[in-house]
């Protein structure tokens, strides 16, 4: 796949060096050249998930790999259930979440590390930000990997508990630096890791967060599964899919679905009171700003990166892009009346897919029928949904296990200076050469 720069199409590159973590010398981020228009989604549609996933990513990459590694890796990397739930009358929960590490991160993190395993020619450390998930997801994924070290910054005090012990307990060749700050200033830290060429160099820098394409592209299969359930249950009515944005990674995976052909009424772009993309929506000026928290943590960011991708989609014109999209958002009181509404209707949801829901409810129009994406366990939010709802959520087994280990995380300033030179030191030390523990 030809990737581009969104700021310059002069800057171009292949995917697996964007996977690497290659990135434009003008600051933008790598998309695809073009995107195929498909004329046979509903052959596609028919295919079984694991069949159909394979057949998407090997037609979006079957340029730079031989279809039966790709199809082995796909299989490997997606081995565990996408379930398509009844929720009311017209409307169906994506579950996103049965992966190892109970969010919907796992499709992309599983993915990415098998691409960077198979692409890699020497030591690499994968560097990221998170707001709790990407971070959990990622260090499972690459948890064990030969040659490949993981350090993972998140904003301390700012992650559940839970999300906190599945990424600074795991040890082995994953590292967790818990910052004093935000998630935005987790993310600008890592930027500026990225911006350092030698040290990109030195280290074999490659990111697990959004702005890593090979994510983007692992996220676009569940689209295509989601709506092949929902016109199932409902042939033949328009299907509106409801996306709890943050990074915007995933409305943006939503919208290249769309793009090769998915008949996809309108994706809704729904958020917490972080509403950068709303408000911009509404008012045609675009203002990235400092982000605040709320129940849907995962969802704190106020200068969303993938933004630059969905623009640049639509040739940077805003009225393609609100014809494509609905938009809304919805406030901490608002998430917990949508989760009492919700658990009134029998289904237990953590506040991302409550946002989701309450911004589809308000957008969809008659006729059509809605699908949001459930993106994480409720065991993930076990302290707001228990509480709130009055219910016991089980914890599946293998976080039960994690509770019961120490977190290990390394305390940090927001400042990339030293961020830089804890990981030089890091890779001194061959942290990357450590069993798992
Ligand atoms: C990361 C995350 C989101 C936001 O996804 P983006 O791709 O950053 O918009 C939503 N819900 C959950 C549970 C997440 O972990």
């Amino acid at each position: 796949m030809r990737l581009v720069s969104t700021r310059d199409a002069r800057h171009t590159t292949t995917f697996a060096a964007a996977a690497l973590g290659h990135a434009p010398a003008d600051g933008g981020l790598w998309v695809p050249a073009s995107l195929p228009r498909w004329d046979d989604v509903p052959a596609l549609l028919d295919l079984p998930w694991a069949e159909r996933s394979c057949e998407i990513l090997c037609r979006l990459l079957g340029d730079e790999w031989e279809r039966s590694a790709l199809d082995a890796l796909v299989r490997e990397a997606f081995d565990f259930p996408v379930r398509v739930t009844a929720v009311e009358g017209s409307t169906h929960a994506l579950e996103l979440f049965h992966g190892p590490s109970l969010a919907f991160k796992d499709f992309g993190a599983r993915f990415l590390a098998r691409v960077v395993s198979a692409s890699a020619t020497g030591p690499r450390t994968v560097l990221t930000a998170t707001s709790g998930d990407t971070g959990a997801a990622a260090a499972a994924a690459f948890l064990g990997r030969a040659g490949v070290s993981v350090a993972v910054l998140y904003p301390r005090g700012r992650v559940t508990p839970l999300q906190e012990r599945q990424l600074a307990c795991l040890g082995g060749n994953t590292r967790a630096f818990a910052v004093d700050g935000s998630f935005d200033d987790c993310q600008r830290m890592v930027r500026a890791c990225f911006a350092d060429d030698r040290l990109a160099a030195d280290l074999g820098l490659t990111s697990a967060n959004s702005i890593n394409i090979a994510r983007l592209l692992a996220q676009v299969p569940y689209y295509f599964e989601g709506v092949a359930r929902v016109r199932e249950a409902q042939p033949g009515r328009p299907v509106v899919i409801s996306v709890p944005s943050g990074n915007f990674g995933n409305l943006c995976a939503g919208l290249y679905a769309r793009a090769l052909g998915l008949p996809v009424e309108a994706i809704v772009a729904a958020t917490n009171a972080n509403r950068t993309v709303p408000d911009h929506l509404e008012s045609g000026e675009y203002r990235a700003r400092e982000s605040v928290a709320t129940h849907s943590s995962a969802m704190d960011v106020g200068a969303p990166s993938n933004w630059e991708r969905v623009r640049h989609l639509f040739g940077g014109d805003l009225a393609p892009l609100r014809s494509a999209l609905r938009w809304g958002s919805c406030d901490d009181h608002e998430t917990e009346q949508a989760m009492r509404a919700l658990h009134a209707r029998g289904h237990v949801v953590e506040p991302h897919a409550a946002v989701a829901w309450r911004v589809l409810d308000r957008a969809l129009r008659p006729g059509e029928c809605g699908l949001y994406l459930a993106t994480a366990h409720p065991a993930k939010f076990l302290d707001l949904v228990e509480p709130l709802l009055g219910v016991r959520v089980p914890l599946p087994a293998s976080l039960a296990a994690l509770l019961e280990r120490p977190v290990r995380a390394e305390p940090l300033p927001a400042d990339a200076a030293l961020l830089a030179a804890r990981l030089r030191e890091g890779a001194a030390a061959g942290e990357g050469e450590r069993a798992p523990a």
